[in-house]
């Protein structure tokens, strides 16, 4: 890293971000892509400069076990009515087609299943979805699933069981990224002892900087570097400041006799359940503590000094979180934040990388690694 005051921003910069969950509000919500009030739609991309997306099919795990795949495909629906249209966006499954993607001028939008508990612990379903054009895979959301531990769940598979290993080795071998956000330490270290592929995290922050379960500890931000692989940075204040996070969780825990109170009669409705968590969620983290785009350029800077600026980037989260850092409002605030890394010393071919190099690059690898179908 180099000091540089007077910066300009890179031209044709590759904006391609690897978490989102536009999917999901598009599916609750009677949203056009073109242009809704959430943090990323076509209008807000183009203003942004966001080339590329990876959309999560993000299932809450409520629904496991018997209702998450449905809720996955209906959420694939949602996308292609609703986003991969032609005047919208190009659905890309591979490197060389996000390329042709870009070169006609389209937002180029990847499909990652987030939470292994949607494939219902079948090996043949993970086939299939690779089949419907789905590239990666988080292994976990928020609770474990019957052969991978949660960062966020009780220790149930000592990280990934028989079955986990042979879901990861499948996902190495076909081609599809190991996506270990929300993963447990142990459950990391175990696909890390299972798999030789570059893995990545595609929206986790640095636990050094904001020590919660859910981000990386720095002997993975190492490993998963030297591996070759790909760390998104995630734009929730919650994650990148404790002080944050704290302050949410004891607001949530302060609704939970409201939340109880709307859940009786409804506990056989995970829809509902899910709807009232999200929605006192939300309340929850109203009002907090701002965190500036420069709290969220720490975790960006401590990655790349731990793991290399080969394997960072950025895992925004949009509209999955409910909160943002100031200055960072959605989709159409990415020149902001290149101009903030060029403030904070990332030379241009850093934050070249930081934008986007990373991230197609790491996914070549994987596409490379993999024998495809
Ligand atoms: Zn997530």
């Amino acid at each position: 890293m180099k000091k540089s005051s007077a910066a300009s921003l890179p031209k044709d910069l590759l904006v391609f971000d690897a978490h989102c969950d536009t999917a999901s509000m598009l599916f609750d919500q009677p949203w056009d892509f073109r242009s809704h009030p959430g943090h990323l739609d076509l209008r807000k991309a183009r203003k942004g400069g966001l080339k590329a997306q990876i959309f999560a099919v993000w299932v809450d795990p409520l629904l496991a076990p018997h209702r998450a795949m449905k809720r996955a495909l209906q959420l694939l629906q949602t996308m292609e009515q609703k986003v991969f249209q032609p005047k919208l966006a190009a659905k890309v499954t591979s490197t060389a087609e996000m390329a042709a993607a870009l070169d006609r001028k389209k937002l180029a939008a990847w499909l990652f299943l987030e939470g292994g508990h949607i494939i219902e612990n079948s090996p043949e379903i993970l086939h299939v979805f690779y089949s419907l054009g789905v590239r990666g895979m988080t292994l976990t959301h928020s609770k474990n699933t019957d052969w991978a531990d949660s960062a966020t769940d009780a220790p149930r598979a000592r990280g990934l069981n028989a079955l986990g290993r042979q879901i990861v080795g499948q996902m190495a071998e076909i081609g599809m990224a190991i996506d270990v956000s929300h993963a447990a330490d142990q459950t990391i270290a175990q696909v890390l002892k299972a798999t030789t592929v570059p893995v990545m995290a595609s929206h986790s922050n640095a636990r050094k900087l904001c020590p919660i379960p859910r981000n990386l500890p720095d002997e993975f931000i190492r490993e998963i570097g030297a591996r070759r692989g790909f760390i998104g940075a995630n734009f929730f204040p919650a994650f990148i400041q404790r002080r944050v996070f704290d302050q949410i969780e004891e607001n949530f825990n302060g609704f939970a006799r409201e939340i109880k109170d709307r859940s009786r009669g409804h506990l056989d409705d995970p829809d509902y359940l899910s709807r009232v968590e999200w929605e006192y969620y939300v309340r929850a983290a109203a009002g907090n503590d701002a965190v500036a785009m420069n709290d969220l350029i720490d975790h960006i800077v401590h990655i790349a000094s731990t793991g290399g600026i080969d394997c960072v980037g950025l895992g925004s989260d949009f509209d999955g979180i409910p909160s943002t850092p100031t200055g960072l409002a959605g989709a159409a605030a990415y020149p902001a934040l290149a101009a903030a890394l060029q403030q904070r010393g990332f030379r241009e071919k850093e934050v070249r990388k930081i934008c986007g190099l990373n991230l197609r690059n790491f996914l070549r690898r994987v596409e490379q690694r993999g024998r495809g179908r």
